[in-house]
């Protein structure tokens, strides 16, 4: 628009630098006239393809009114030839948006308790039109709890068992492997929610939050995939895994991993796929965990969401 503006202002001020010269001067403006007549009709109709409601992309964000933690189902109709994906970009980051079928493409944006609350600027593109969108991210509050450890008792943190779940929580595969709404991982009860903040020995750890939500089922009950995926991560506490403990990583899909922690028993080999409902692992308790639980996190492009929307809305 800065351009558009610098050219017609331009414009406006180049006949008086060329009035010097004498006789042709009639015909040059009339000449001038008419470039100028294009430009401005070229610039309106720029601006009106802009604006045209009838052409502009369409884009549907689902919560409409969404809260710190939800998934951003972001929905993009694009009539532009060659179909490509658009750019939808929040902040400083690019999401990869997958067609959805009708010239319709879709892209899951994480939001997490680490977030302002406040307006989200969305910036959807595909290549022809830009769309800036203002979206309100609701506060919410969430649980504390206060954790006091011995000092000098820090857990001292394995890189090869954190590069490993890292790696996997990035992973973003074209395919989209679940469908319809994710199943309870586990019959147990929920003991902590997701998004609970912590003070460690009395001071707030602000860049933690519950990653995840816990089931204290019985120890040995039964795992379940919540959706269809393929395992990507298989951790054991006896090679390395003294935080997570026993794990399994399902990768869902376009961006969507889930992750079960401290389990007794791994049912699932690397690389299988898996149905919702099957099977998966045994409850229990290894890696640092204070008793028998289940930690179930999921992922969206490599941010740690609220599963429970994920249970009773569909992100299709
Ligand atoms: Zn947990």
């Amino acid at each position: 628009m800065k351009q558009l503006w610098q050219i017609l202002f331009s414009c406006g001020r180049s006949p008086a630098k060329r009035s010097l010269s004498t006789r042709p001067i009639k015909r040059q403006r009339n000449a001038q006239n008419l470039i100028q007549a294009a430009i401005i009709a070229l610039a309106i109709g720029t601006l009106m393809l802009v604006t045209s409601p009838g052409r502009a992309l369409q884009v549907q964000v689902v919560p409409n009114n969404p809260q710190l933690g939800d998934t951003l189902s972001v929905t993009v109709e694009s009539d532009t030839p060659g179909n490509t994906a658009p750019a939808v970009s929040l902040g400083k980051r690019t999401y990869s948006a997958f067609p959805i079928g009708n010239n319709r493409f879709r892209a899951l944006l994480p939001t997490t308790p680490l977030d302002k609350p406040g307006v989200l600027q969305l910036r959807i593109s595909d290549g022809n039109e830009t769309r800036l969108l203002g979206l309100p991210l609701r506060g919410r509050k969430f649980p504390t709890q206060s954790i006091w450890l011995p000092p000098g008792k820090d857990q001292d943190l394995s890189d090869f068992e954190f590069d490993r779940v890292d790696a996997f929580k990035k992973l973003v595969t074209p395919e989209k492997f679940w469908s319809g709404l994710f199943l309870k991982p586990n019959n147990g009860p929920i003991t902590t929610i997701y998004g609970v903040r912590r003070y460690y020995n009395g001071k707030f750890a602000h860049d933690y939050y519950h990653r995840g939500v816990d089931y204290a089922g019985a120890y040995g009950s039964p795992i379940i995939a919540p959706a269809a995926g393929r395992v990507a991560l298989v951790g054991q506490e006896s090679k390395g895994f003294v935080i997570h403990g026993n794990c399994i990583g399902i990768d869902h899909g376009q961006g969507v991993e889930s992750i079960f922690l401290h389990l007794s028993r791994i049912l699932v080999k690397n690389g299988e796929f898996v149905k919702a409902g099957q099977v998966i692992g045994a409850l229990g308790g290894t890696g640092a965990a204070t008793g028998p639980h289940l930690h179930w996190g999921l992922y969206v492009n490599g941010q740690a969401v609220d599963p429970s929307p994920w249970r009773n809305k569909r992100f299709e």
